[in-house]
């Protein structure tokens, strides 16, 4: 296929790129030491390392001609593309790796000269900066959901067009989570039919069947990883502060595009194992318990560690690793992927989340929460400073405006007073000062 020939020259055009500006990574264990990690026997590697691991080899495997890749939008279930042995490609989450990586603002700003506009979701505007620089490995298609993410939509259709693959668009009924009886059956039914259409469409254009063992051994190992998950929730709910928030963040769990590998299983109870270890020596010394929402700075790990080191204020729980769906029907795998779908909670009305905000806050005994409002995000921006006012004399919350992706807007000395005043108002809450 001649599209995929082009794949090789556009991996040297992504690692010349990454090695230009190494320096500006605040990744140099996951970039500089992936030699070496290579050479680390398997079982010695720690579930970071192990996630680093997988993460660089599905990357890699996007960029091999001989590979199937599906570009697909966040939250569009990975377990479909595990089982027809495709490789899922999130360009949100390569975006976030590239500002990890020091190379988010210069693919912003080419972005933004094709986009003419500085206040859409900064993930999207580098992803067509990535395009544009011919850094991203060439798909075979594209899948594009309702859910969220409004320049998705955009995005897909541009790079479909400039790429000239095809794309398939998934319409998920917003506040499925919600609906019940008769309406929620045939919202399932109706997301369930048109994730069917999707395999009939990878089939006929590929040739290959979708092999129902493999779909149904990917969602059993998705719901292994998830039992996994859910222990190490239980875990943190019930000790100290256990690991460092840039590490338990950068999990993401609801959005990684390992659901549905052997790997996420191992993964999630390498995480488990390192936890019940840190529980064991005591966890780490934490005055203040905070829960953070939405996503963090990629580029930038000052914030976090400030919140951790100077003020002894640890996050204990994320809203991107909140599970909030249930184990998969191995008999019943399309309707069983289309509850997983219309259970996200971001897409669907503020008491929603509201609700699982307020459980979160007792189960995990939070002292405040945390708030990073990514200022492209027409869904997480404006209901983040929405809860902030809900939560108002109940707990102390905290909204801080930035970009997760473009560091040209944010500048953790200007908000440094606004962090401290948070923590001042936990301490009197907790110590009545
Ligand atoms: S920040 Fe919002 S719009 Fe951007 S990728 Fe995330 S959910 Fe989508």
């Amino acid at each position: 296929m001649t599209h995929r020939a082009i794949r090789s020259k556009q991996f040297g055009e992504f690692l010349a790129l990454a090695k230009a500006k190494k320096d500006r990574s605040t990744m140099k264990d996951a970039t500089e030491k992936m030699g070496e990690l290579s050479n680390i026997p398997y079982d010695k590697l720690t579930a970071a390392q192990k996630r680093g691991r997988l993460i660089t080899k599905l990357i890699t495997r996007a960029y091999d001609p001989n590979e199937y890749v599906i570009w697909h939008s966040l939250f569009m279930p990975s377990e479909i593309f595990y089982g027809m042995g495709m490789v899922p490609f999130s360009t949100e989450m390569v975006s976030a790796g590239l500002a990890g990586a020091g190379l988010s603002k210069g693919l912003v700003e080419m972005g933004e000269m094709y986009t003419q506009c500085m206040d859409s979701c900064s993930f999207s505007t580098c992803t067509i900066g990535a395009i544009t620089s011919d850094v991203f490995p060439i798909p075979d298609f594209l899948i594009t959901t309702s859910q969220l993410c409004d320049p998705e939509k955009k995005l897909g259709r541009f790079a479909s067009e400039n790429y000239k693959r095809k794309d398939f668009f998934i319409d998920i009924p917003y506040g499925g989570c919600l609906l019940e009886g008769d309406a929620y059956d045939t919202a399932v039914d109706y997301v369930a039919k048109q994730l069917e259409y999707m395999v009939a469409f990878f089939e006929r254009e590929t040739g290959m069947k979708l092999d129902n063992e493999k779909l149904a051994r990917a969602l059993d190992n998705s719901n292994k990883a998830r039992e996994w998950f859910l222990k190490i929730d239980e875990l943190r709910a019930n000790n100290p502060a256990l690991i460092k928030g840039t590490k338990i963040l950068d999990f993401s769990a609801v959005l990684l595009d390992i659901w549905g590998s052997e790997e996420a299983v191992d993964i999630f109870k390498t995480l488990h194992d390192e936890l019940v270890e840190s529980a064991a020596k005591g966890g780490m010394s934490e005055q203040y318990r905070i829960g953070w929402i939405h996503l963090r700075p990629y580029y930038d790990n000052t914030i976090i560690n400030y919140l951790e080191e100077e003020c002894g204020a640890y996050i204990v729980k994320e809203e991107i690793n909140y599970i909030f769906w249930e184990a998969h029907d191995l008999n019943d795998p399309f309707r069983s992927i289309a509850r997983k779908v219309l259970a996200n909670p971001a897409y669907s009305p503020l008491t929603v989340k509201n609700k699982i905000y307020s459980d979160v806050i007792k189960k995990f005994r939070l002292d405040g929460m945390f708030g990073f409002a990514h200022k492209g995000c027409r869904h997480f921006y404006s209901s983040l400073h929405i809860a902030s006012d809900s939560f108002k004399g109940k707990c102390p919350f905290i909204v801080i405006d930035g970009d997760c992706v473009d560091p040209r807007a944010y500048s953790f000395p200007l908000i440094k007073t606004r962090v401290d005043s948070f923590v001042d108002t936990m301490k009197i809450r907790k110590e009545g000062m």
